[in-house]
């Protein structure tokens, strides 16, 4: 029917208490006009492309006009920061309401750069173009990789202008995720609410999320046990790409499990562990080596925030959760082990495997191999186009490998099917994303942006036309650096 290809609001998240939002409208900007749309996510939202494109669509997504339905607010949660917590909440985003889908399926459909809200403290509630873009290119490059992740609907132009060091082209995104809970929402409800504001909020994300721990006998316990696994699945298929998140705030992490903000992001491509790349991660907080475990210290922030409602007896319910919280190592392991070993081609477990991997990252790092190079060279059995091959010990290691698969009875194409469908033969390297960045805020040309998202989108087809993708960049010695908040 025509009503299911159109908005198909409801305003879940608005029902809770009001100490969970603010109401608030998008500003208006002055000449909006879509320049990336997503077809394909529209016609998974029950959306008419055609609709959304026309100029009664374009108001909406860029935050002139509120659909029918819609009961635009911006979220309250607060956060720890590079360890330090503090209030936050959505500072230049507007939740305009939750597409039912025709599959009865509830996305957030969110504006990002719509404008200040309360919580924008000294921010101007903007984004500029570029980082837009780059929010839309990976977000969408994480999800046709196989990464939990949050989506991008469409990336429109504003006509206004953000200042930040220059003069930059406004934009506003508009972002689709599962929900915007956010381990932050729950800092925020204990810090600020009353026990039983936690409780409804918990009862909400069960609800929204794991309808299947209503029936547990303690729930929020087991809200904490699934929040656990999915972050350490979450986390474990970081790893096995390369990617590096860069802001791993409490704020940033997800009830739901999904990757979200793409501010600092990058994936890397010499493979080193230590590999930062946010300009202000000093420390190396944040290091491809230290998502792991900054996840279970995010995990212990959340666990706080439920002890309340786990237990009556604290000390009860700090043992309790420090037991369950300990399973995320465990969690992780597994998820990374079994990640590891499909890049190897592997299926069945065998006790030498994490060795196996080991020596071949440490052979990685001392040769400063490409991390998705190697392991496309290994799918494609080209050894040769790896940066050890010519060493004695990568050669003995290869063997060893080779010895390894056989052991697994298993043909040779089933084999390449399990490493083809492990390790992507295209990533948004770093110097193909500012290319298409540059093509298109520079000169309004989104042809580069265009052809490099369509490559991404089917990162495992091992194409002709992906070949030049996978080059890497020309070496230099100014090391790739990104910003978050721009
Ligand atoms: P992030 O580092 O991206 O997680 O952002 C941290 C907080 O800063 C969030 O509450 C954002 O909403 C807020 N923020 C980022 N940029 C702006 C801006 N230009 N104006 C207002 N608030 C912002
Ligand atoms: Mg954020
Ligand atoms: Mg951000």
């Amino acid at each position: 029917t025509n009503k299911e290809r159109t908005w198909n609001l409801d305003n879940s998240y608005a029902r809770l208490p009001e100490l969970f939002y603010r109401k608030v409208k998008p500003v208006s900007v002055r000449s909006p006009e879509v320049v990336i749309f997503n077809e394909e996510l529209a016609q998974t939202l029950g959306l008419d492309p055609s609709h959304l494109k026309s100029q009664a669509g374009i108001e909406v997504l860029a935050g002139n006009h509120v659909p029918e339905g819609g009961e635009p607010i911006a979220q309250a949660y607060a956060g720890h920061q590079f360890g330090h917590f503090t209030m936050l909440g959505d500072g230049r985003a507007v939740l305009l309401g939750e597409q039912v889908t025709p599959s009865n399926e509830r996305y957030d459909i969110q504006l990002k750069g719509s404008g200040r809200t309360p919580f924008s403290r000294g921010g101007d509630g903007r984004a500029a173009l570029g980082p837009m873009i780059r929010e839309y290119l990976i977000s969408e490059a994480m999800y046709h990789l196989g990464v939990p992740t949050t989506r991008s609907l469409s990336v429109a132009t504003t006509g206004d202008t953000v200042i930040r060091e220059d003069m930059l082209s406004g934009a506003v995104l508009t972002r689709v995720a599962a929900s915007h809970l956010r381990f932050g929402t729950f800092e925020y409800a204990a810090r600020w609410g009353e026990a039983e504001d936690v409780r409804t909020l918990a009862d909400y994300a069960i609800d929204r999320h794991y309808a299947e721990l209503k029936e547990k006998e303690n729930r929020y316990l087991s809200l904490l046990e699934k929040v656990a696994d999915q972050q350490a699945s979450l986390i474990a298929k970081w790893q096995c790409i390369g990617f590096i998140h860069g802001v791993m705030n409490t704020d940033n992490m997800t009830i739901s499990g999904e990757t979200i903000d793409y501010g600092p992001c990058a994936f890397m491509d010499e493979y080193d562990p230590a590999t930062v790349f946010s300009s202000i991660d000093k420390q190396g907080r944040y290091a491809y080596q230290n998502q792991p475990a900054i996840g279970q210290w995010n995990l212990a922030r959340f666990a706080e925030t439920l002890l309340p409602l786990i237990h009556e007896d604290q000390d009860q319910a700090i043992e309790t959760a420090k037991e369950v919280l300990s399973k995320y190592a465990d969690f992780y392991h597994q998820y990374w082990l079994e990640g590891m070993r499909r890049k190897l081609g592997l299926q069945q477990e065998q006790e030498q495997d994490k060795d196996l991997i080991v020596r071949l990252l440490e052979l990685m790092k001392e040769h400063k191999a490409d991390f998705t190079n190697t392991f496309r060279a290994l799918t494609l059995g080209q050894p040769e186009d790896t940066a050890m091959h010519h060493t004695e010990e990568f050669k003995a290691w290869y063997k060893t490998w080779q010895e390894r698969v056989e052991k697994e009875n298993r043909t040779s194409s089933d084999v390449y099917e399990t490493m083809r469908t492990s390790n992507p033969s295209v990533i948004p390297r770093n110097h193909r994303v500012e290319e298409a960045l540059e093509a298109a805020v520079e000169e309004g040309d989104y042809s580069v942006f265009k052809q490099l998202m369509t490559v991404l989108s089917d990162p495992y087809a091992y194409s002709s036309e992906q070949e030049e993708y996978t080059q890497l960049p020309k070496p230099s010695n100014i090391p790739y650096v990104t910003y978050c908040g721009t």
